[in-house]
């Protein structure tokens, strides 16, 4: 019988390798080494009893997520209607800049125009038109470099590519500066700052968010029946959609049971040592932040082409999160955005509970350092620093905001689904070699 596949930990990355992998027929085993599911993306209760968490009540992007819950077994549509929830557009957040002014920006290509054209002036609506066309160009080239195929080498950075991604040296710093106009200046500063990172180190394709934003708009998970007791906008739901598929795939979690160390067998992923001893493994994805991965868990002699990049890379900037109780909002949910002058943003959700209110408030003004939150950027050449999802050592997989598909919800199952092609892809083969 061969041994399971062992994934480390339990937050969406770990969570969505594991889903697919048993999906595909692998037995798999989750380390978590919390005493709950979810990561970053965890639930948890406010002294007063109501359920909250850390993640975005918005997410952009949700094709990963679909394609997740389908290639797990069930669509995710499907999987949330029967927790008593849909999937649906959320409205566009409004943005309060520096002087006051606010301004509510629609997500489709039309209504950005005539918002803009009405608050700016056509030449400035033009402006940013012509920069979210451009930056499709860019979402186009993405797609392969580490989305939805893996980013492994400079050698797949062609001339043109990186012509398309504005070359090497633009910063988004520089791309604000082209916008010409303070408020949308601030907008663009601001995709770095809510990647952990400064706009004078990110590089300018980065702010293809903006755009992918226009393409797939903004979602949030939303209760069914408007009179029912369930919430808006608490994306924990998915992390409760996605335990509960790992329950009916029998994936065997255990918690509160951190992974101490990855053993190696003539340079391949043999083993994992739990507090609970040692379990053998026939292959090992690694959700954890990479500084721990390669650096920790490893032995000293392995994987030293990934240490020596690791060095050059720091973790990004976590914001703090806060919550606090509010009487009942009006709307289900609604997103503010307040920018400083230098576009730091802080991000509020009031979103409507069963008997009351609640706004979280994501402060980018005071962040710290979490490796858990992943890399920040220093600039372009930090992306290929990077660890790929394939790693140096056969049999060994890593997923996790570090990838090079980026710290966002979507990007991180997308790294994810490429972990679990890999691993299913190795075993496979080694099947056949047998
Ligand atoms: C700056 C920033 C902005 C973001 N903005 C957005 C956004 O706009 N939209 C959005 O949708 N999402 C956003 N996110 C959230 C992002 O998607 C989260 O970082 C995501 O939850 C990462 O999931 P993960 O599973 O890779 O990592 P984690 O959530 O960190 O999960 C890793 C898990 O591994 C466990 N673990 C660690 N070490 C061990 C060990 N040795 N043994 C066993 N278990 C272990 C941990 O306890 C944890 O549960 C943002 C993140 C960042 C960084």
């Amino acid at each position: 019988m061969s041994h399971p596949v062992v994934v480390i930990g339990g937050g969406l990355a770990g969570l969505a390798a594991a889903a697919r992998l048993a999906k595909v027929g692998h037995q798999v085993e989750l380390y978590e080494r919390s005493e709950t599911l979810g990561g970053n993306w965890a639930p948890y209760q406010l002294p007063s009893g109501t359920t909250v968490d850390d993640a975005p009540s918005i997410i952009g992007f949700p094709a990963p997520w679909r394609d997740l819950f389908r290639k797990s077994g069930r669509p995710l549509e499907a999987e949330l209607a029967r927790m008593g929830y849909a999937l649906e557009p959320a409205q566009p957040a409004t943005m309060i800049f520096a002087d006051g002014a606010e301004l509510t920006l629609p997500t489709d290509r039309g209504g950005q125009h005539a918002t803009l054209t009405a608050a700016y002036g056509r030449s400035v609506a033009e402006r940013w038109r012509n920069l979210l066309d451009r930056l499709d160009q860019v979402w186009q080239t993405l797609r392969g470099l580490g989305l939805e195929a893996e980013l492994r080498s400079r050698d797949q950075l062609s001339r043109t590519t990186r012509r398309t991604l504005f070359g090497r040296r633009m910063t988004l710093a520089d791309l604000a500066i082209s916008v010409d106009h303070d408020h949308l200046s601030a907008l663009i500063r601001s995709v770095a700052y809510r990647l952990g990172s400064v706009p004078e180190q990110t590089p300018a394709f980065v702010a293809v968010e903006l755009s992918t934003q226009r393409t797939f708009g903004r979602w949030q998970v939303h209760p069914f029946e408007t009179s029912s007791r369930l919430e808006t906008g608490r994306s924990s739901i998915l992390v409760e959609a996605l335990a509960g598929r790992l329950a009916l795939r029998k994936v065997q979690v255990h918690l509160s049971c951190p992974i101490e160390n990855i053993h190696l067998h003539n340079g391949q992923v043999a083993a994992v040592a739990t507090s609970a001893g040692d379990r053998p493994a026939s292959a090992v994805i690694a959700t954890c932040d990479p500084w721990q991965t390669f650096n920790e868990l490893l032995p000293g002699n392995a994987a030293r082409r990934t240490r020596r990049q690791l060095r050059g890379l720091s973790p990004a900037a976590a914001p703090t999160v806060s919550h606090r109780e509010a009487p009942m909002p009006r709307a289900p949910l609604r997103e503010t955005v307040n920018l400083t002058e230098a576009g730091i943003p802080t991000v509020s959700y009031l979103r409507q509970l069963a008997d009351g209110g609640l706004r979280t408030v994501h402060d980018f003004n005071a962040t710290r350092p979490r490796a858990s939150y992943g890399v920040a950027w220093s600039r372009f050449s930090s992306w290929l620093r990077r660890p790929s999802v394939t790693t140096e050592i056969p049999g060994l997989y890593a997923a996790s905001p570090a990838s090079p598909a980026g710290p966002g919800a979507s990007q991180v199952v997308l790294s994810a689904a490429l972990a679990a092609y890999g691993g299913d892809d190795y075993l496979r083969h080694r099947i056949a070699r047998r």
